[in-house]
């Protein structure tokens, strides 16, 4: 059985020489997973943003670990050290605060550098807020695109969502509490105010709170709260409407190009503007000119 042989697996002796990234909780300490846990206790060192957190961390599992500093700052000097001690042998972990390394979070560049080299890299999965909260928030599962921190700035920030507005997914967003309002007032700018959106809050913790709401509405609940709300959050938004263009919006696009463009220059155009393809709207230009002769 499949069961009995992952839980062979994780009873195994020694753990081989690898780099294991290692999920932790996102506040419940209880999402721990056992097979992280195990993993944790036989590594020779743990690599993670901060070594107080991790410590602390480990502290409430009972471990004890020399600890490794590693954030985006010596992400690049540190592979090297990593890649040396895995080629002697060593088992080593990387986590990050919380949740899942690499999310939103340092490790990148580290496990790029140890599979370049031909390590070994072992990832176990575990927590992490943006499929916490898709799972929490209603939303459709299906497609979703994970866009992580918007930029800081308003201007970058709406150029960035007019890039992603006609994505057919669900969006997730992380964001921090102080730019909430600021963020969910260029997502009603640039996404529309009726599109539904979810703010999910301090997922997996004692305060969690999950509301699901039209943009709009959302944006005036908490753009006229006194003070930001506190915790971590993650913004999902729904898909928008798909935009169906009728054969007939097509063809009167074109008609009206054709006023004062070639056939080329004015299907180019319509198709340019509508966002349709290329030889697909020749075509239709063609078949308009030769019909209406
Ligand atoms: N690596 C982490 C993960 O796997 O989710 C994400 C790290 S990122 C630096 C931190 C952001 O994740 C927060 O600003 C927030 O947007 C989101 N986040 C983390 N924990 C959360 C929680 N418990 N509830 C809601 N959002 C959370």
């Amino acid at each position: 059985m499949q069961g009995s042989q992952d839980d062979e697996s994780s009873k195994q002796a020694t753990l081989p020489p690898a780099l294991y990234v290692v999920a932790t909780p996102i506040g419940h300490l209880g999402d721990m997973s056992l097979r992280a846990l195990w993993t944790l206790s036989q590594v020779d060192a743990v690599l993670c943003e901060d070594t107080r957190v991790t410590g602390g961390l480990l502290h409430h599992y009972g471990l004890k670990k020399p600890l490794l500093s590693c954030h985006d700052h010596n992400e690049a000097s540190r592979s090297l050290e990593v890649m040396a001690r895995l080629a002697a042998g060593e088992r080593l972990a990387l986590v990050s605060d919380a949740g899942t390394p690499l999310i939103s979070d340092p490790g990148f560049r580290l496990v790029r550098a140890c599979r370049q080299a031909g390590h070994a890299v072992i990832a176990l999965p575990g927590a992490s807020a943006v499929l916490t909260a898709l799972a929490s928030s209603g939303l459709p599962t299906d497609r979703f695109l994970f866009v992580g921190f918007l930029p800081v700035k308003t201007k970058a920030r709406q150029q960035a969502l007019k890039e992603i507005a006609d994505v057919q997914a669900t969006l997730v967003f992380y964001e921090s509490a102080q730019r909430l309002a600021a963020t969910l007032t260029d997502m009603v700018a640039v996404l529309s105010g009726t599109r539904r959106a979810t703010i999910a809050r301090e997922l997996t913790k004692l305060h969690e709170d999950v509301v699901t709401a039209p943009l709009a509405e959302l944006a005036a609940r908490y753009g006229e709260a006194d003070a930001p709300p506190k915790g971590e959050i993650v913004i999902l938004v729904e898909a928008g409407e798909e935009q169906m263009l009728s054969d007939e919006a097509i063809d009167q696009a074109l008609r009206e190009a054709l006023k004062t463009l070639s056939v080329r220059d004015a299907a180019a155009s319509v198709a340019a503007a509508l966002g349709l393809k290329k030889t697909a709207t020749y075509q239709k230009a063609l078949n308009l000119v030769e019909n209406d002769a």
